[in-house]
């Protein structure tokens, strides 16, 4: 039974993060998201059919590539559904039916949107931010899940932060990391948004350090950090505990 229900999760998460990814983008360039376009390709506007649309599956028979103009559909589509199944069936493994669970899964589609839409286009869409924001909020109001003064002090921590970067950093930080970072820190707490901070860091000053090295790029490379702060509150909702005993 357990095993049909993290198979379900799977396929939810996939289907979720599917049609998650195409708003994230879709809502901040005024393009429709839902009835026909939804089903068109970026490139050519064919309409696609049933499987090309279908996550995975349209990996599997076409390669990624439209069928039409052979633009590819980008592979961070796919790696990210196949990451939002696994982490929603993985999700349903370790806390089973619970708030826990729906915190999980509401927090893995915030983190896909978000990873797919800054890292492809740069975008951080306030529309998104909004809704899961208030939804936070009124998950927080249903189950009381951290105290107030905790969930306030985490969106603050986050947002205040991030606005004093960019402050220093005259733009550094984009106006859309900075709002993310407060919605996260409302769901993941003091502690949490300060663990988010310093694993999103220690990931972007790797890969800057990675990417300087290889020559791709030079000390002006925009990057987003959209993508770091995702990852780094996925590893602190799941392993806070864990990391902050090692910490203090
Ligand atoms: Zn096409």
């Amino acid at each position: 039974m357990e095993m049909w229900w993290s198979v379900w999760f799977f396929i939810l998460g996939t289907v979720l993060a599917s049609f998650g990814s195409v708003v994230g983008y879709r809502l901040p360039k005024k393009m429709k998201v839902m009835g026909v376009e939804r089903s068109q390709c970026d490139h050519c506007e064919r309409k696609l059919s049933w499987y090309e649309r279908f996550p995975i599956i349209s990996y599997l028979v076409t390669g990624g590539k439209c069928r039409t103009c052979k633009k590819r559909i980008p592979v961070i589509y796919t790696f990210v559904e196949l990451a939002t199944g696994g982490l929603y069936a993985f999700s349903y493994l370790k806390y089973g039916f619970s708030v826990d669970l729906l915190l999980a899964c509401s927090l893995i589609l915030l983190c896909a949107i978000i990873f797919v839409s800054d890292l492809l286009y740069f975008i951080i869409s306030d529309k998104v931010l909004i809704v899961f924001f208030v939804w936070f909020l009124m998950l927080q109001v249903l189950f009381e899940y951290r105290s107030w003064l905790d969930a306030i002090a985490g969106g603050l921590l986050g947002f205040c932060f991030l606005l004093l970067l960019a402050i220093l950093s005259k733009g550094g930080i984009g106006g859309g990391d900075i709002k993310l970072m407060g919605v996260l820190g409302l769901l993941l707490g003091f502690q949490g948004a300060y663990l988010t901070l310093m694993i999103a860091s220690v990931i972007g000053v790797l890969i800057a350090i990675v990417g300087l090295l290889a020559k791709k790029y030079n000390w002006k490379t925009a990057i987003p950090f959209g993508p770091y702060l995702a990852v780094g509150a996925l590893v602190t909702f799941y392993y806070s505990v864990e990391l902050l005993e090692r910490i203090f």
